[in-house]
């Protein structure tokens, strides 16, 4: 009963991301470090019995992600600050990813409305034989109609058992040539973002962030040993430089990493930052694809 396992699986890695968004929240102050956040949030997820889908991601205002602390990072909180806390949890390869925003020491605001909002009214609109491109449009009109730019290039993503993102991208704004139609029983992720900048990222160093992609011949005797233990430690799911901190000196770990980057068997995921430097929201949930609607698994 395969089926049945998997949904049981997405259901307790979704419980488990629902209690750590929780139990993480008295933590989000003025002063505290990313650090100390990214650990909580990982920990946590271990001790709730399931593994880190992807390093937790913490990104400040202009970053809309993939920024997560490092050993060392003494990088903080301010008040103001728009943190994206994104998060990923899986239990036996089945994966729950989900994000909100926290606007640090102050109120929910209108930017953070744009994207929560967008973010319900995209679900809404999610059954069987529905055109992803109906998603889109719910997130773009949302996020214009509050006077908000859509990030373009930032997408959600259907997901598979070890694959964040499996194939069909889930767009933030409508575009007529997305017409992949949900099927009952697809996992999706949902991530409108949005920003009072112009609604695109680039990316800019240094990648934090790391996957497995495909075996290369590889000569370096530490990227080998590199190698060897993110395949088995993370297989094809996304690992962290932190998570690696220690299996040997920064120095010798940057440069093995550099070696599996240059020749293709792992990809590096650079911090993405609003182009104009306008500030960044995000929520995103998971989701089960039902015939007459969706479960939130998150
Ligand atoms: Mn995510
Ligand atoms: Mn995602």
């Amino acid at each position: 009963m395969e089926a049945v396992d998997s949904v049981g699986a997405l259901l307790k890695a979704g419980e488990i991301a629902k209690k750590v968004k929780k139990e993480v929240e008295p933590m989000i102050r003025p002063g505290v470090k990313l650090y100390d956040i990214a650990e909580f949030v990982e920990s946590t997820i271990v001790k709730l019995g399931g593994r880190p889908a992807f390093p937790c991601n913490l990104s400040v205002n202009e970053r809309a992600a993939h920024y997560t602390p490092y050993v060392g990072d003494d990088s903080v909180l301010n008040e103001g600050d728009y943190l994206k806390l994104d998060l990923g949890v899986h239990v036996d390869g089945y994966i729950a990813d989900t994000a909100v925003t926290f606007h640090v020491g102050s109120e929910m605001d209108d930017l953070m409305e744009a994207s929560k909002e967008a973010l319900e009214n995209a679900i809404a609109t999610v059954r069987a034989g529905v055109r992803i491109n109906e998603i889109g449009k719910a997130i773009e009109e949302t996020i214009r109609g509050r006077g908000f730019n859509p990030i373009v290039n930032l997408s959600g993503h259907k997901i598979e058992r070890y694959k964040l993102h499996a194939g069909v991208s889930i767009p933030n704004v409508y575009r007529q040539a997305d017409t992949y139609e949900l099927r009952e029983g697809d996992v999706i992720a949902i991530e409108p973002f949005a920003t009072d900048g112009a609604g695109r990222v680039v990316d800019v160093p240094p990648a934090l962030i790391f996957m497995y992609m495909k075996d290369r011949p590889v000569r370096n005797v530490h990227a080998r040993k590199i190698l060897s233990h993110i395949k088995r430690e993370y297989k094809t799911l996304p690992f962290a430089y932190r998570w690696l901190q220690g299996l040997m000196p920064d120095k010798q770990l940057r440069f093995a990493l550099s070696q599996l980057d240059k020749s293709g068997v792992i990809y590096s995921f650079q911090i993405l930052r609003e182009i104009r430097g306008g500030m960044v929201t995000q929520f995103e949930h998971t989701l089960i694809v039902e015939k007459d609607g969706a479960l939130i698994t998150t």
